[in-house]
C-alpha cells in the first residue's frame, strides 16, 4: 500500500493495520529532549542576575585598565596538558577531549589561562605596548561529578595580567576582586594567601614533601599514593580526611622559599596592608593547578560550606616561556559564577514595560508604528498579536506587571491622541505620541 494518499502521520495515528514501519518507529521513540547531566539552562527571571553580575564585573575590571579578550571554547588538547599541567586532576580526570573529523585531539577548555597565553604568543600582544590586562567571562567544561552547585558546563569570570613582576599587582587584583565582591553583596569573606615558591626553591620543598609522604604512604588514599611519587604538592588538594590529617604534618613551603620568593611574599603583604585588604597566610594553599609560582590566593566565604572558595588565583611566571613564547610573567584569578551567584545579593532593577493595547485591525497597524517610534526612543514596548477586548488587554497587562498601558483604538487614531495608563497609580493621561514619550522619559 505504498500509494496510500494519507500522510504517514495520519496512518500512524489511525487504526489502520497498514502502517509504514518508519513512522511507527518515529512515534515509539518520541522522547522529549533533555539537557545533558551537569549542564543547566539559565532562564528569564534568573538570567537578569547573570546580566547584572557580568555588567558589574565588566565595569569594575575596566576601572582597573582591563580589556576583554575572547578566545575559542575549544583548543588543541596539548595546550591544556602543557599549560594546566599533565599531573593536575583537571587534566588527568576531568577534560572533555574528543577527536574531530580531521583526526585532531581537541578539548573543551577546562580553564581559561592557557588560552590567553596562547593568544598572546600567537598575536604577539607583548610587542604592542598596550597594558596586558585581560578579562573574560564564559563557559568552561570539566567532567566532574555533578552535584548541587557543581556543573560540567560551568561559568567563570577570569582576569589575567602579564608582564608585571611586582608583587603590587598581585595585591591590586586581590583588592579588585574584593571591590567586585562588595558590589555583588558577597559577605563573610576571608582572603587566604601563600607563596608556592619558584623553580629555584620548589624542588627542595618537593623533595622534603616526597620524603614526608613516603613515610606515611600506606595511610594515604590510592590517588595520593600516586601523587606522592609524581607531584606531592597535589596531596594538599585531596578531600579525603585521612589524607588531610597527614598533610597537616608535612613540612611547610614557607621554610623553603628562596630569597627572591620570600621578598616577593613579604612585599605582597605590605601592599595588601596598604590597600586595606585583610588576609590570612595559609601555608598549605597550593591550588589545584601545576603552573603557579610565588603568589597563590583564595577568597572564601563562610556561607558556602566545604566548597567555600568563591575565587582563586595566583602567579604563573613560567607558562608563557614554557609554551615557547617570550619570557613574560603572568598573574590572575578565576571566579566561579554559579558559586558567586549562590551567595551574592544582586537585585536587578525591575523592567518598565509598556503594554500596547490595540482594538481592531487599523489600530494594530497604527500600534505597530507607535511601538516602533517609542522603542526608537528607548521605551520597552510589548505588543501581543491576540485580538483582545479592552478588559482582556488590561488583565494581561496586570499579569505581566506592565508599568504602562498604551491604548490605541479608532477614535485615538482619528484624534492623533492616545491614552496612557500608569498601572501603579491608575492615572490615565491623554496626549500626542510626542507628549507621551516626554512623559515616559521623565518616569
Ligand atoms: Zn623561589
Ligand atoms: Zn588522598
Amino acid at each position: 500500500m505504498t500509494d496510500d494518499p494519507r500522510s504517514p502521520k495520519e496512518i500512524a495515528g489511525s487504526h489502520s493495520t497498514v502502517v509504514k514501519p518508519s513512522s511507527l518507529d518515529a512515534k515509539a521513540i518520541l522522547i522529549p529532549p533533555q539537557a545533558i547531566k551537569g549542564t543547566h539552562d539559565i532562564l528569564p527571571g534568573e538570567v537578569e542576575k547573570w546580566q547584572a553580575f557580568e555588567s558589574l564585573a565588566r565595569t569594575t575590571f575596566e576601572l582597573y585598565g582591563f580589556r576583554e579578550l575572547r578566545a575559542p571554547v575549544f583548543e588543541p588538547t596539548e595546550l591544556f596538558e602543557k599549560g594546566t599541567g599533565a599531573t593536575s586532576d583537571v587534566v588527568t580526570k576531568e577534560m572533555y577531549t574528543f577527536t574531530d573529523k580531521g583526526g585532531r585531539s581537541l578539548t573543551l577548555r577546562p580553564e581559561y589561562t592557557p588560552s590567553v597565553v596562547r593568544a598572546i604568543i600567537e598575536h604577539r600582544l607583548d610587542l604592542e605596548g598596550a597594558p596586558m590586562r585581560y578579562y573574560y567571562m564564559g563557559p568552561m567544561f570539566r567532567y566532574d561529578k555533578p552535584q548541587k552547585g557543581r556543573y560540567r558546563q560551568f561559568h567563570q569570570i577570569d582576569i589575567e595580567v602579564f608582564g608585571e613582576k611586582d608583587a603590587a599587582v598581585d595585591a591590586e587584583i586581590i583588592e579588585m576582586a574584593h571591590a567586585l565582591l562588595g558590589k555583588l553583596g558577597v559577605t563573610g569573606t576571608e582572603t587566604l594567601v601563600n607563596s608556592v615558591g619558584c623553580r629555584a626553591c620548589r624542588p627542595a620543598y618537593s623533595a622534603a614533601l616526597r620524603e614526608a609522604a613516603g613515610k606515611r604512604r600506606a595511610e594515604l588514599c590510592p590517588d595520593c599514593q600516586r601523587k606522592a611519587g609524581t607531584n606531592p604538592l597535589r596531596i594538599f588538594d585531596c578531600k579525603v580526611e585521612a589524607c588531610r590529617e597527614i598533610a597537616r604534618t608535612f613540612p611547610l613551603i614557607t621554610d623553603f622559599l628562596c630569597e627572591e620568593c620570600r621578598e616577593h611574599f613579604a612585599r605582597l603583604r605590605t601592599y595588601l596592608d596598604a590597600l586595606g585588604v585583610a588576609y590570612r597566610v595559609d601555608p598549605r594553599l597550593v591550588r589545584g593547578l601545576d603552573y603557579y609560582t610565588k603568589t597563590t590566593f583564595e577568597i572564601v566565604t563562610s556561607h558556602l560550606g566545604a566548597q567555600n572558595a568563591v575565587l582563586g588565583g595566583g602567579r604563573y611566571d613560567d607558562m608563557m616561556k614554557d609554551f615557547g613564547g617570550p619570557d613574560v610573567c603572568g598573574t590572575g584569578f578565576a571566579m566561579g559564577m554559579e558559586r558567586v551567584l549562590s551567595v551574592a545579593a544582586i537585585a536587578p532593577a525591575p523592567k518598565k514595560t509598556l503594554y500596547l493595547a490595540y482594538l481592531g485591525d487599523e489600530a494594530k497597524r497604527a500600534g505597530l508604528e507607535l511601538a516602533r517610534f517609542l522603542r526608537g526612543s528607548g521605551v520597552e514596548c510589548l505588543v501581543e498579536y491576540k485580538d483582545r477586548g479592552m478588559k482582556a488587554h488590561f488583565g494581561r497587562a496586570n499579569k505581566l506587571q506592565a508599568a504602562w498601558v498604551l491604548i490605541v483604538g479608532e477614535n485615538e487614531i482619528k484624534a492623533g491622541r492616545f491614552g496612557l495608563k500608569d498601572m501603579a497609580s491608575g492615572r490615565q493621561i491623554d496626549g500626542t505620541r510626542e507628549e507621551l514619550l516626554a512623559l515616559l522619559r521623565k518616569d
